[in-house]
């Protein structure tokens, strides 16, 4: 195959643009040369890289396989038939759309099949691990919608569902969202699918985060419960940067109409591809085995950090992330990032439920595991970050993060990202 061109001849970018080349580079090193523990993050494999870097980002394909808008489509049409089927099959769905760019773009497809501008919805408070797309005031799921927001109980920091069933029953909202960007424990679908049944509600599962765990089999699926799943496919699934969909059959055609033409234009071929990739690979015994040691590393790193004084919100995680309340240690999580980066740990501020500090400072960092356990690491190396953490936020000073910095490097050294070949 040496004589096929895929576009990714890195040779000639550097002599053509060198200022963009060594981005690419320098973004490569600073992957390799640091801890990243943004839950959102993974590391795809190269044939991922391969497919997104393919003459396929080159075909305009507005349509569906065999019902296209431009000629010329017959062998795109190939890879998106096998990223239909394959996700069809590896989430046991009646009907797939590949074709959403992001997990956002996703959620505006949904809300676009099942909503009017105005209509009312439940989901979950930002503040209390919601995402933006679920009625923040500044996206047009919070502008040009009626959202009323739940969240989670004061006690036991899980969902309320109590809460849900009574705004359910006040509110009577077309649809219900469950899901979230800081939800460390599972989410009780059967529990939101008789509340959905008691008024008439349409079930969303924004699966964004934890699809890929579902796809590894190592948590229960919302599909056999939700009417529509959305989700990213590039957290901890392991694919490209794009969206997804699956839905019952019943929903199918009012998907498909929302994905496109209402809410965008031609899909991005060599994604497809990508996602098509992703999702075999996600098929694998290698793929279930990982995403079961994603939770064990993070179940881990949550206790180790919890012995280092960094409370862990619901009191510990199901899935591939935790949230740490700093208040015991007096830390701040914008001052937790700062000092983390420093120290070349990449993680995030949070805020925590009831949360005293602004977002822009926050009491909370938010941890993930999917790409330290993609990079090979295990329980050993997850307590060896936790003791690294806690070093790392409770000073201030630059030597420490330095000498901190220097032990991370020699750890990532032995397990690298994106090993040269
Ligand atoms: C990450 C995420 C999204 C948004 O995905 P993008 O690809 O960044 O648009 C939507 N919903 C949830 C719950 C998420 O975690």
């Amino acid at each position: 195959m040496s004589d096929t061109f895929f576009g990714s001849d890195f040779n000639e970018l550097a002599a053509s643009d060198p200022e963009i080349a060594n981005v690419l580079i320098d973004e490569l090193t600073r992957l390799r040369g640091g801890i990243q523990l943004i839950a959102s993050e993974n590391f795809t494999s190269p044939s991922v890289l391969t497919a997104l870097g393919s003459t396929l980002s080159n075909k305009y394909a507005e349509g569906y396989p065999g019902k296209r808008y431009y000629g010329g489509c017959e062998v795109v049409d190939v890879a998106e038939n096998l990223a239909i089927d394959r996700a069809k099959k590896l989430f046991g769905a009646d009907h797939a759309n590949l074709q959403p760019h992001s997990g956002a773009s996703a959620n505006i497809a949904v809300f676009g099949a099942f909503l009017k501008p105005g209509d009312t919805y439940l989901a979950m408070a930002l503040p209390h691990g919601g995402h933006l797309t679920h009625g923040a005031g500044v996206s047009y799921s919070g502008k040009w919608f009626n959202p009323v927001h739940y969240g989670v109980a004061e006690g036991t920091e899980d969902i309320d569902y109590n809460q849900m069933r009574d705004l359910a029953r006040e509110h009577r909202p077309k649809l219900i969202v469950a899901g979230g960007s800081a939800i460390p424990r599972l989410i009780d679908f059967e529990a939101i699918r008789a509340i959905c049944d008691e008024v008439g509600a349409i079930m969303h599962v924004d699966a964004a985060h934890f699809i890929g765990l579902v796809a590894g089999k190592a948590i229960p699926s919302p599909v056999p419960f939700a009417d529509v799943v959305s989700f990213t496919t590039h957290k901890v699934l392991r694919g490209p940067r794009s969206g997804m969909i699956v839905c019952k059959e019943e929903h199918a055609s009012a998907i498909d109409k929302a994905v496109f033409p209402l809410m965008q234009g031609g899909p991005m071929m060599h994604v497809i591809a990508a996602k098509a990739v992703a999702l075999k690979e996600c098929m694998t015994p290698e793929y279930q085995k990982y995403a079961r040691e994603v939770i064990v590393n993070a179940k881990v790193l949550t206790s180790e950090l919890a012995t280092h004084g960094m409370r862990p919100v619901t009191g510990g995680t199901d899935t591939h992330l935790a949230l740490l309340d700093l208040q015991g240690i007096g830390v701040t999580g914008k001052d937790a990032e700062q000092r983390t980066g420093a120290s070349g740990i990449v993680l995030n501020k949070n805020s925590i439920p009831y949360d005293p500090a602004p977002p822009s400072v926050a009491s909370g960092i938010r941890v993930g595991t999917p790409s330290v356990t993609t990079q090979g690491m295990g329980t050993e190396e997850m307590k060896q970050i936790a003791h690294f953490i806690s070093r790392a936020v409770t000073t201030d000073s630059a030597r420490d993060h330095a000498d901190i910095k220097a032990e991370v490097t020699e750890l990532v050294t032995k397990f690298p990202a994106y090993p040269r070949p």
